[in-house]
């Protein structure tokens, strides 16, 4: 019980970011970040914030509402019917409209935004940028969905892309979608046996893929990489389309190989017409990252996904066309799919496309390109930003970045130390958002674009409209009131833009999501959370990580983020490892800011020391950890997510299991032999 009082202390008193008016009306912002302690009288606000009441009206008056936000989207035919909900959990989104997402996000901006940039490359790997016009873009996609046609690609067939991050990759993903062809992205760093799996999911007929990609100046090639799986692959493709960077030499497989830049050539101005597709028809396949098992093929409309996008680029991001927008996600993630390609393209912005790391040629390269690109909404990740920490912390400041309306970070816990350390620094709004790839847009954030109300350090806000998100009783199923700990779960349906289904196992889609909740046919998001007394979420860390000691269940995030409060630690990890007298014990893997300082062993002693009294300080001494290790790296998959799961089972002696979507195994030998 202490330990609970405590923790809502500590969320109360979460710093709250205060943003004037003015950010809602589009005008330069004053941030005024106070120390303001929430007030009790704030604790006893009677009525419901803008976010909340949009919140209510999405959940209480569905039709009214999606049919409202369905006006964002080009549809050829209209929708009879705003939600068919007669087959629970499966939901299909306006009925019987047709419509295109290529469509929505290219030609329909042609007629008032032709010239203007619609897709900018910078890669700092290469030293190469291009602008794309709106226009430019049309021709690029037509081109690319008429070689694709010209190989038999039709309406429903898969095509995969293996991409680094060039342009040729948006073009494909458009021009599957002209097509009516499903994409399967597949990023860019996973190996063959990765890739081989992916390939036998989706069996495509195409697979679209480049000589090389380039991280950090080192060239990856990936043309050996898709022979390999294609050679591992049951259902391999008939064709592969090359984009030939020129990095790596290769033989094209004779029949089989199709090279881009001649076909370009052959298809220059051709016109593919469109495929207007029925709303629930799939748009493309897209796997979750693997932290916690085996990676889930996530299914998605077109319509739904189309709307979700559209209302989001406004309500959630809090833009306009003709704005700019940089998201430093990779395509092969969710977060690429929704906000690097067809939501600013959809909302009709202009989008960043960058090659490259957060700290190469210097940790001032995405706030250089801010100025340089005017850039009015970013879009990262926990992770980037946490990098960035053991940076110069002079280089948030160098650049012009008041055309940056604010910060959005997800994927991963945005601590509050993290949250406070960018937030200084950048000096614009950090907005943490909540969701998953199964999701597909924000479940949890704040929403500049509805009211600007002030967001609490370490909360990602309130739940987004459309997503009826509650607090569970994982044993029973009942509903959890304020401050208490349960697994955040959804009454379905789920709302547009969500996973409509797991790609060919409607089953496994019934069975790993709604089936984990007691009594209650609920989509459960596997993770745990609370919400405090105003109705901000706070997520704890995944159900799995719970830990058990002595009785009292902690998130992992709880103590990490205590953790991450040392000044001298960049980021932490902490598991629970079985004890015989405890249940479980925390230990904690600590990488430092500047591991240089500590280079005695008494210093990192006394340093373990002054972190252990920390958690003591902020959560109580049940928490503390049993051991706090240093480590220059966390074993993380390679979307920047720790896998705990692999440093529990190391720890305890046993097999961490798949690793297929580690990003560097080396970071789990160091926590193996910091033991
Ligand atoms: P898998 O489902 O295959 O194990 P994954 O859950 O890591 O992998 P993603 O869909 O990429 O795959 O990640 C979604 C998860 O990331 C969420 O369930 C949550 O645990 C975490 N997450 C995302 N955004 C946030 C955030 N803002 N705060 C806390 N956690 C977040
Ligand atoms: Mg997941």
């Amino acid at each position: 019980m202490k330990l609970l009082q405590m923790i809502e202390k500590k969320q109360r008193n979460s710093r709250v970011v205060a943003r004037s008016e003015s950010l809602v009306q589009g005008l330069p912002v004053t941030i005024l970040v106070q120390k303001a302690i929430f007030a009790k009288k704030a604790l006893e606000r009677p009525t419901m914030n803008p976010i909340q009441a949009t919140h209510q009206r999405s959940i209480q008056q569905k039709d009214a509402f999606w049919r409202e936000e369905a006006a964002g989207v080009h549809w050829e035919t209209p929708f009879t019917e705003v939600l068919d909900y007669s087959n629970p959990p499966f939901a299909r989104w306006f009925v019987g409209g047709r419509t295109n997402l290529c469509f929505n996000a290219v030609d329909r901006w042609l007629d008032t935004q032709a010239d203007d940039p619609a897709l900018v490359w910078v890669s700092t790997e290469v030293e190469q940028e291009v602008t794309y016009s709106r226009r430019d873009l049309y021709r690029e996609v037509n081109a690319v969905a008429a070689m694709l046609q010209a190989q038999g690609v039709v309406r429903g067939d898969r095509v995969l892309i293996y991409m680094p991050m060039v342009p040729e990759a948006v073009f494909a993903m458009l021009a599957c979608a002209r097509l009516g062809a499903i994409h399967s992205v597949v990023f860019g760093g996973f190996a063959s046996v990765n890739l081989a799996q992916r390939i036998d999911d989706a069996s495509p007929k195409v697979i679209v893929c480049a000589d090389a990609g380039s991280r950090g100046g080192k060239v990856t090639p990936y043309k050996p990489l898709l022979d390999k799986a294609i050679a591992l692959a049951q259902r391999p493709p008939a064709k592969v389309l090359v984009v030939n960077r020129g990095l790596f030499a290769f033989e094209p497989v004779a029949g089989r190989d199709l090279d881009y830049a001649s076909l370009r050539h052959q298809y220059e101005g051709a016109v593919v017409p469109v495929t207007w597709l029925e709303s629930s028809e799939p748009s493309y396949v897209l796997y979750t990252s693997g932290t916690t098992g085996k990676p889930k093929g996530v299914q998605r409309d077109t319509g739904g996904y189309a709307v979700a996008l559209a209302s989001s680029m406004q309500r959630i991001f809090n833009g306009k066309p003709g704005d700019t927008y940089l998201c430093t996600s990779d395509i092969g993630w969710v977060v690429g799919h929704s906000y690097i390609v067809y939501g600013p393209l959809i909302g009709g912005q202009t989008t960043i496309l960058y090659e490259g790391t957060p700290v190469r040629p210097d940790g001032g390269i995405l706030w250089s390109l801010v100025e340089r690109f005017k850039v009015n909404t970013m879009f990262s990740a926990p992770t980037a930003i946490r990098v960035l920490k053991k940076h110069d912390e002079s280089l948030l400041k160098k650049y012009d970045l008041s055309t940056l309306r604010a910060l959005y970070l997800a994927g991963e816990p945005l601590d509050e130390p993290t949250a406070q350390w960018i937030s200084d620094g950048l000096g614009r709004p950090i907005i943490d958002n909540y969701w998953q790839t199964e999701t597909g847009w924000p479940i949890l954030a704040a929403q500049p674009g509805i009211a600007n109300v002030p967001t609490k350090f370490g909360s990602p806000s309130f739940p987004v409209y459309g997503f009826d998100v509650r607090v569970l009783n994982e044993e029973t199923g009942a509903d959890l009131g304020p401050n208490q700990k349960g697994v955040v779960a959804i009454v379905p349906p789920l709302p547009p833009g969500a996973m409509t289904t797991i790609w060919g196992d409607d089953a496994r889609f019934v069975e790993t999501y709604f089936s984990s909740v007691p009594g209650r046919q609920v989509y459960s998001t596997f993770d745990w959370g609370s919400k405090d007394d105003d109705g901000y979420w706070f997520i704890l860390g995944r159900t799995d990580d719970v830990i058990n000691v002595a009785g009292h269940r902690l998130g992992t995030r709880e103590i990490e983020e205590s953790i991450n409060c040392h000044a001298a630690v960049a980021e932490s990890a902490v598991v629970g490892i079985a004890d015989q007298l405890k249940g479980q014990v925390a230990v904690g893997f600590a990488v430092l800011k500047d591991a240089g300082l500590f280079s005695q062993s008494e210093q990192l002693l006394k340093l373990e020391g002054d972190i252990m009294r920390l958690v003591d300080e902020q959560l109580g001494p049940v928490a503390r950890p049993a051991r706090v290790r240093f480590v220059t790296a966390l074993p993380k998959t390679r979307s920047g997510k720790v896998l705990r799961r692999a440093i529990v089972a190391v720890c305890e002696g046993r097999d961490p299991g798949d690793l297929t979507t580690i990003e560097d195994p080396s970071a789990l030998e160091q926590i193996k032999d910091s033991l």
